[in-house]
């Protein structure tokens, strides 16, 4: 089984500390984080006991962690979550509750809950086939990472995201961190996309083929703020739990962002951090 690990390149967002008592620092303000990523989605997430992979994690200085706990078995599904939802499809170990036990009982290492919000696999899209994102001819998206498809924001699918959220929520956890949402290259023009975008423009979805012009402006400055949107609530529902659970997302790269929608200076405003994944170290790093 191969695994990776990823290392976070960040930059701390410019938000000054007006939330908190006596301007006091949130967590993530008060030293360098050292951020770990290990992939374990794609092969077992307790393939180790919490207490014995908590230990060597912070052996190493890592202080501060992207946890998963959710399999991503060609995108992701509802079968393979190893924390307490009322929306999980099946039980499994309650895995996030022991390896939160043992973090905070050794040396204090932060965790942050991965989830992937983009990438589904074709059974658990099949039943949601109206939370698709859609091409510009009608036909669903599938092909992500060859096996799965992407889910539209706009959709009621935001509905579900939030529920599981604030199941994530329920754990004394420190961060959420969202892979996606994005868009793709030839997204989104399903009917919830559509229906918005009049409301708020009056006008049909331009295409996203004429990459110039007004038109096509308006549609990045839409999907633009249809991400920043459920941002913005998602981080209510979070900092309405504990404004001490840090919230951010994969961010844009350092180049053109259109396909995706993702643009640092529209979505910074609805985090606690900026980040872009990068750094993928292939091979068993367990
Ligand atoms: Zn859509």
């Amino acid at each position: 089984m191969s695994l990776r690990v990823i290392v976070f390149l960040l930059a701390a967002c410019n938000v000054f500390c007006q939330d908190l008592p006596g301007g006091a620092a949130h967590w993530w303000e008060q030293e360098p984080l050292r951020i770990l990523h290990l992939v374990t989605s794609m092969g077992q997430i307790n393939f180790m006991p919490a207490r014995e992979l908590v230990r060597k994690k912070a052996a190493l200085y890592f202080n501060t962690e992207h946890l998963e706990v959710m399999n991503l078995p060609a995108g992701l599904d509802d079968e393979g979550w190893f924390f307490r939802s009322p929306l999980a499809a099946r039980m499994n170990p309650d895995y996030l509750g022991e390896y939160l036990h043992e973090a905070k009982k050794h040396g204090g290492l932060r965790i942050i809950v991965y989830f992937d919000v983009t990438w589904f696999n074709k059974q658990f899209a099949a039943k949601h086939p109206e939370w698709l994102q859609i091409r510009e001819d009608g036909t669903p998206l599938d092909g992500i990472f060859s096996t799965g498809t992407a889910l539209c924001i706009n959709s009621p699918y935001r509905e579900w995201l939030f529920q599981v959220v604030r199941d994530l929520c329920a754990y004394p956890i420190d961060g959420i961190f969202f892979d996606g949402p994005i868009f793709y290259p030839e997204t989104c023009f399903c009917r919830y996309c559509r229906e918005k975008f009049k409301t708020q423009y009056g006008l049909p979805l331009p295409s996203k083929k004429e990459r110039r012009g007004k038109a096509f402006a308006d549609l990045m400055k839409f999907q633009a703020e249809s991400l920043a949107d459920a941002l913005r609530d998602t981080r209510r529902i979070i900092k309405g739990v504990n404004p001490e659970i840090a919230f951010y997302m994969n961010g844009g790269v350092r180049g053109a962002n259109w396909a995706t929608a993702r643009f640092n200076r529209v979505l910074v405003a609805e985090q606690d951090l900026l980040g872009s994944e990068g750094g993928f170290l292939n091979g068993d790093l367990k």
